[in-house]
């Protein structure tokens, strides 16, 4: 079979479950192992970040030092080798004093643009001393963004990635890793690229601008966002870029780990239950309700609500109206923006009977809320993909979101209906479709269960996704 000698390397600055902050994580934890099973050769390389759980995942030392040339001077590197659970894909750590006792992100702009620019060229080097020759490198959003450049400059002369192809999925546009010139001495770049005089013309240099023209096909995670990043509202300042690409752009839309996220199985929730055991459900919704100190009562509407708290989440939209008019109860789960964090914290001191606020990230508790919720409340301005949606729909807990992105790809009101969706980004609208999922929900008990079981029936497996991929990089690699 064709694809069977395939090789890829996957590189990405989140990996879960080893190290994740977001919806990043879950793709590069879950797609390997799909491509996997289509007899792809995929490995996946990591910063070796001192949050991963070296006792947990136990990675072996498979390079003891190896030199990656940054900056005029040299670097020393040692390479890590674990396996994703429940699987055969190889994971590569990379070592090095960027990510000892560190986090994913240090927040700092310029340490994380040269920390994750190092990365990339020590992935590729390790690729190289592993003996492991990409057919295609597989580089995930900014982090990873400089690696067709790199290949292109700097690698130019190995012919070991003489005939390497490279893919750059963009995960997000709001995150683009932009920074001073410097970068293109730092990372060894060529400043006589036509890509990199064009980008460096304001003294800048946008990682994602590069992965975008540099790599010989560009990937997002859902087939709307693929098109709403091509007009000027939703490409964030790169729909003019990304028009030139256009014809090298897929939208392929996310799956989730079903075997990670699946409530037959999942160890972190207090009962476990199927589409066969739905009324199981509120064992866990009693149970959130006792751990969090809410008034008991199984059959009142339990809403949850999982996210960073950043200005795409449309955080601003739960408000004092919503809480006060809505015959519910809300547990909220996030981390990120202080005025966020400030402004759920105020409405849980306002409301203690009806809202809870977590601060924090904590997988445990994000299981929890997904298998207790009944409602699942994802209100962003903009939506690359969105997997909450997903996973809540997966524990049968129904999707109330804003119609954009990937969540007006997953979300229907019509024919099979999953979830409600509301157009307009507005307090309002959003209140509007509240009730009418309140009504549903207290009014229509067997029209909600036929929105919960739909949901849960949804395949939101990576297979068919992974077939697409596999399609792209078989139509890159035909490319001369
Ligand atoms: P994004 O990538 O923009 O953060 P996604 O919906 O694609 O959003 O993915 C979010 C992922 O991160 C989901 O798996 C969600 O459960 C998880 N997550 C987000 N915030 C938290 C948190 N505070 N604690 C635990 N998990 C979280």
């Amino acid at each position: 079979m064709k694809t069977r000698s395939l090789r890829v390397a996957f590189l990405s600055a989140e990996v879960a479950p080893l190290a994740k902050a977001g919806g990043l994580g879950d793709v590069a934890g879950a797609l390997p192992k799909a491509l996997e099973k289509l007899n792809i050769a995929v490995l996946i390389f990591m910063p070796f970040y001192g949050i991963v759980d070296a006792k947990k995942y136990k990675p072996k030392k498979i390079i003891g030092s190896l030199t990656v040339a940054i900056d005029g001077g040299d670097e020393k590197i040692s390479v890590y080798e674990t396996k994703l659970p429940a699987s055969g894909v190889r994971v590569y750590l990379i070592k090095h004093k960027f990510f000892d006792g560190q986090d994913i992100y240090t927040g700092g702009r310029v340490h994380d643009v040269r920390r994750f620019s190092f990365f990339t060229q020590a992935a590729l080097t390790a690729c190289h001393e592993l003996g492991f020759q990409p057919d295609i490198v597989h580089a995930q959003d900014w982090h990873a963004a400089l690696a067709a450049q790199m290949l292109k400059t700097r690698n130019a002369a190995d012919a070991f990635f003489s005939k390497t192809k490279t893919i750059y999925t963009i995960h997000n546009l709001a995150n683009q890793g932009i920074t001073g010139p410097e970068i293109i001495g730092y990372a060894k770049l060529n400043p006589n690229l036509p890509v990199i005089r064009a980008d460096a013309r304001n003294g800048d240099i946008n990682f994602m601008v590069q992965g975008i023209l540099a790599s010989d096909a560009v990937t997002t995670v859902s087939p709307r966002y693929a098109k709403e990043i091509l007009h000027h509202y939703q490409g964030a300042g790169l729909d003019n870029i990304l028009r030139q690409r256009r014809r090298d752009l897929y939208g392929i839309l996310n799956g989730i780990d079903v075997d990670a996220y699946n409530p037959k199985t999942d160890t972190a929730i207090a009962q476990r239950y199927s589409l066969a055991t739905l009324q199981k459900k509120e064992v866990n919704k009693i149970a959130l309700q006792k751990k969090l100190g809410l008034p008991i009562d199984k059959k009142k509407c339990l809403v949850g609500f999982i996210s960073r708290l950043v200005w795409q989440k449309g955080v601003e939209l739960i408000d004092d109206d919503l809480i006060k008019n809505s015959n519910c109860q809300f547990v909220i789960l996030g981390t990120g923006q202080k005025e966020y964090e400030n402004q759920l914290q105020k409405l849980a001191k306002k409301h203690p009977d009806k809202l809870r606020a977590v601060i924090g990230f904590d997988e445990n508790l994000a299981r929890q809320i997904y298998a207790s919720s009944d409602i699942f409340l994802v209100p962003s301005r903009f939506e690359p993909c969105g997997l909450t949606q997903m996973i809540a729909m997966r524990y049968g807990s129904v999707p109330l979101v804003r119609a954009t992105g990937g969540l007006a790809d997953t979300v229907r009101e019509r024919r099979k209906a999953n979830g409600f969706l509301f157009k307009e980004f507005s307090s309002q609208a959003l209140h509007k479709t509240f009730q009418r999922a309140l009504d549903v929900y207290y009014q229509k008990p067997k029209k909600w269960l036929k929105l919960q079981e739909n949901g849960m029936k949804e395949d939101l497996s990576w297979k068919k996704s992974a077939k697409e991929y596999v399609r792209v990089y078989e139509k890159v690699l035909k490319q001369a």
